[in-house]
């Protein structure tokens, strides 16, 4: 099992994963849960494919809206992985 990650607060490295939301209804510690394709911020080294990155969601069964929750681990379409995640109590497989 591995921990649902949040939009604003978990991290690639040092930053933070942001965009628009892609839901407003799943929150998990008072942040909505990011999705597959939520959008990365730029981040070291600062340079393609690390400033227009997205998330790839690879949970089997957790999906809002049908869509696939991200969690730890799971990797950027840079190639970095989602290394930071804050919320120690909600898990998916
Ligand atoms: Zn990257």
């Amino acid at each position: 099992m591995l921990n649902i990650a949040s939009n604003t607060i978990d991290k690639i490295g040092n930053a933070g994963i942001l965009g628009t939301p892609l839901q407003a209804f799943c929150f998990v510690n008072g942040f909505p849960m990011s999705l597959d394709g939520e959008k990365v911020a730029s981040h070291y080294p600062y340079v393609p494919p690390h400033v227009s990155s997205t998330m790839q969601a690879t949970s089997i069964c957790t999906h809002v809206n049908g869509i696939r929750v991200v969690r730890k681990f799971d990797l950027s379409t840079c190639g970095d992985d989602l290394s930071i995640v804050t919320n120690q109590f909600c898990f998916s497989d």
